[in-house]
Order: C-alpha cells, then sequence, then structure tokens
C-alpha cells in the first residue's frame, strides 16, 4: 500500500531553508512547503550578494572549521555532511562556477547572486516546492499546527507533519530575520540566548576635523591587534566608528569585552609589510624642509588618512621622534568606545542553543520540529563561513526530518 503523503512546514526562505527544501524535495511522498513573512524570498542572500557572494572558503577543513570557535567540533560534524566541495558541486549543478578570490575566499563567476537564485528557485519550483509568501509565522499550537497572520488574516492555521524553523537572526532586520520568534520559542520552554551584533562595527570618537574629512574614506592593507589575535585586510572609517573585514574578524573578542562596559584599545600596523626597524631607517633621512605628512607620504607611501590617524591618536611629541613615530605606526592604539547595532551588523550571534536539540537538529521537547541557520546560537567571521554554516545546518535537518518521517 502507497504509504501517505507527509507535509513539511518549513518556516524562513532563507539559503538554510531553501537548501533544506530542495534536500527533502528529491524524496517521494513529501509535500514541501515553504513560508515567508516577505513578499519575495532570500533577500539576505541576494543582499550578500552585492559584496561579490562569498558563498565558501577554500581553506583545508580543519582550518575552516576553527572559525566556529566554540562550536567547532559540532560544525566539523555538519561540515561532513555539506563541505565547501559540496557547496561547489551545489552551485556548479544551478549552472554557475565558483572561483577563488587572492584570500580564499570563495564566490561565484559574476560575483552575483540574482542568476544563482534564479536558477535554485526554478529548480524548487520544478521539483513542486510550494511557497506561502507574506505569512508571518506567529507560534506552533498542538499537534504541529502553525499559525500565520497574513495581509488577508489574522490567524491562518497550517498542519505540517514535520517543521523545520529557518528564520534568520536579527540582522539587517527590513531584509525579514526579525527575531520575531524568540518569545513564542521561548513560551515553549526553549532555552534562547539574546541575539546580539556579530561581524559588526565599532564606536570610535573622532575628532569633528577627522570625521569631517575621513568619513567613508577606506583605509587599505592594515593590521589589526586585539588580544594576540589579529587580522589583516581592509577597514572603512565611519561616522561613529570603524567597519571591515579586518574589524569583523575580530568581532567576538571585542564585543565580549565591551559588553563587559570598559572601552578597548585594538592596535593598528599601519605598514603591514615593513618592519620596524626599516621604517626607523626610512624616517632618519634628512626630510629637509618637507612637512611631515609630505615626508610621510613620500618615504612610507602613507596615504593621507593614515598619517591623519597618527595625529588624531598621538601628540606631537611622539609623532617628531623618530623613533617613537616608527613604533606608533606599527602599533598605534585606537580606543573603541561601543558596539553598532545589530540592525548594521553582517550577522547575529546568539540564538537557539544546541543544547535544545538532537544531533539532528530536532527540537527535544518537540518531536517533529527542527531548527537550522542563523537561527541558531553560533556566529562565525566573515568568509564564507556563515553561508557554509547555514547550508550545513539545513542539509542536516532536512536529513532529520526525512530519518524523522520515515520513523513516523
Ligand atoms: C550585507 C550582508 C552581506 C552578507 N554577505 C555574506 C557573504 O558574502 N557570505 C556569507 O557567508 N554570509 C554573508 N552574509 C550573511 C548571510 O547572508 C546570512 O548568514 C544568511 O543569509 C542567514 O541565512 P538564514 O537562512 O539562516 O536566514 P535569513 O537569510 O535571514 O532568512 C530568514 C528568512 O526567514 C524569514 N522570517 C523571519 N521571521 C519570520 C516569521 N516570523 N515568519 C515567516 N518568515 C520569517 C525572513 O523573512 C527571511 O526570509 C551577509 C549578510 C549581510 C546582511
Amino acid at each position: 500500500m502507497a504509504s501517505r503523503t507527509k507535509i513539511i512546514a518549513i518556516i524562513g526562505a532563507g539559503p538554510a531553508g531553501l537548501i533544506a527544501a530542495q534536500k527533502l524535495s528529491k524524496i517521494e511522498n513529501l509535500q514541501i512547503h515553504v513560508f515567508d513573512q516577505k513578499p519575495s524570498v532570500a533577500r539576505k542572500f541576494l543582499i550578500a550578494g552585492r559584496g561579490g557572494l562569498n558563498l565558501t572558503h577554500s581553506e583545508p577543513l580543519p582550518k575552516f572549521t576553527e572559525k566556529y570557535e566554540e562550536n567547532a567540533a559540532r560544525f566539523a560534524q555538519f561540515l561532513a555532511r555539506f563541505s565547501p566541495d559540496d557547496m561547489i558541486n551545489w552551485a556548479t549543478s544551478l549552472g554557475v562556477s565558483l572561483f577563488k578570490g587572492s584570500s580564499g575566499r570563495m564566490f561565484p563567476d559574476g560575483l552575483k547572486a540574482t542568476p544563482l537564485l534564479r536558477a535554485w528557485l526554478k529548480e524548487l519550483e520544478g521539483a513542486q516546492v510550494q511557497f506561502h509568501l507574506k505569512h508571518r509565522w506567529l507560534k506552533t499550537e498542538a499537534d504541529q499546527k502553525l499559525l500565520f497572520s497574513t495581509p488577508d488574516t489574522p490567524s491562518f492555521e497550517f498542519e505540517a507533519d514535520a517543521i523545520l524553523y529557518a528564520m534568520g537572526g536579527a540582522s539587517y532586520p527590513h531584509l525579514g530575520a526579525t527575531g520575531s520568534w524568540i518569545d513564542p520559542l521561548k513560551s515553549e520552554g526553549l532555552d534562547i540566548d539574546p541575539l546580539v551584533a556579530s561581524n559588526c562595527g565599532f564606536q570610535v570618537n573622532w575628532s569633528d576635523h577627522f570625521i569631517g574629512r575621513f568619513e567613508g574614506t577606506p583605509l587599505k592593507n592594515i593590521r589589526l591587534t586585539h588580544n594576540n589575535r589579529s587580522s589583516a585586510g581592509d577597514l572603512v572609517v565611519t561616522k561613529n566608528g570603524l567597519e571591515g573585514g579586518a574589524l569583523y574578524a575580530l568581532s567576538k573578542g571585542l564585543r565580549e569585552e565591551l559588553q563587559q562596559g570598559s572601552t578597548r584599545d585594538i592596535s593598528l600596523d599601519l605598514k603591514p609589510g615593513s618592519e620596524e626597524q626599516a621604517l626607523v631607517s626610512s624616517l632618519s633621512t634628512p626630510r629637509g624642509k618637507m612637512s611631515l605628512s609630505n615626508f610621510l607620504r613620500k618615504k612610507l607611501n602613507l596615504a593621507p588618512i593614515q598619517i591623519a590617524l597618527l595625529h588624531e591618536f598621538k601628540n606631537n611629541t611622539d609623532i617628531q621622534n623618530t623613533d617613537k613615530l616608527a613604533a606608533l605606526i606599527k602599533n598605534l592604539p585606537v580606543e573603541l568606545i561601543g558596539i553598532n547595532g545589530i540592525e548594521r551588523a553582517i550577522s547575529s550571534a546568539g540564538g537557539v542553543k544546541f543544547s535544545n536539540l538532537d544531533d539532528q537538529l530536532m527540537i527535544r521537547k518537540q518531536p517533529g520540529q527542527f531548527v537550522a541557520g542563523e537561527m541558531l546560537d553560533w556566529e562565525a567571521p566573515t568568509g564564507g563561513y556563515l553561508l557554509q554554516g547555514c547550508f550545513a545546518t539545513g542539509v542536516v535537518a532536512a536529513d532529520g526530518i526525512a530519518t524523522y518521517l520515515n520513523a513516523a
């Protein structure tokens, strides 16, 4: 006798929800319904395309998994189920090849998300995945009865045999992920860590003179150090501080310390390619009538913003002394006074704690209900680790749903 068709509800049409839908759509006798509160799907994935869509990273897996810090062992298992190679094969299967950027990051040819998303949606629609947009999940009642509000009704009910929650974190909330799931899931007894900014900007108390001249200016090829951890890359000066990849990589430690209440110094190396002694030698040549700024520009190829930073953070005596100046160029302390809001962060930390879930990402107290993607309590730096983590957890949860329904 043919078995009954089982109904799966996936809440959240971001990358975690969509990859789960794709995986499950290959299994017979499953009817897959994807719900999202927005009028279109995967808005954050599309915005990620503006930065080239860094889908994954090419480094060896042990180094890759380290990026998930205290969750490294857990993510080693998730990535064994959907690895960076699987990500490459997945994109290729949709007609989009990936290439390796100079930093080892992997991007789609054309550096855009739209062609990939278009092919992905075509595949999902071809596999009969049904989309229900403008459906805002409110709560789940007994017997997997889901309640949504829609533009037509404040209370639309839907019954499912299995549920995947994939509603994202709370950064860039205008794109759909707002963290509105926290209260309903908390009231179901789930242990949830507050969502906080990750891969975010930090605040600096710039002088009016400096910010008037340099707001929006990039600070290229610097090295940034905090507590023996350092990261190289670029930063951008913002009205109230600094943003950019080099800072995102250290954002977890900085956030945790700033949350304790005090300010934190980071150290900028403005010439990471030069030894301090070499700088002293260059700076020791006579400068004649040249101004210090001109001298620094000509001798060390420092950009105006780098020279202005030296003036911003140190007094004239330090700058006039060759040894002290060289030391400052290699180690310029910049005081961070706060964290920028989650609404402008690339991702969020916090969320549904893994202790609520089994190895298949099923909520222990609510069999048949699973969680994936940024809703889960993990964080990773930019570099492709976020999307890779969302895809991998989406795949693990999809396999978990298949196993659960088979056994049910
Ligand atoms: C500017 C920017 C650039 C980025 N670039 C990269 C990058 O290059 N590489 C990388 O790895 N990562 C990048 N990221 C991070 C990455 O996009 C996210 O980590 C990822 O999209 C999270 O996927 P998700 O499926 O968990 O959640 P989301 O993509 O946030 O999707 C969640 C979905 O759930 C829906 N939803 C939420 N609440 C409800 C509700 N109550 N009812 C119904 N639907 C709901 C939302 O509308 C949304 O569509 C970037 C993020 C930003 C903001």
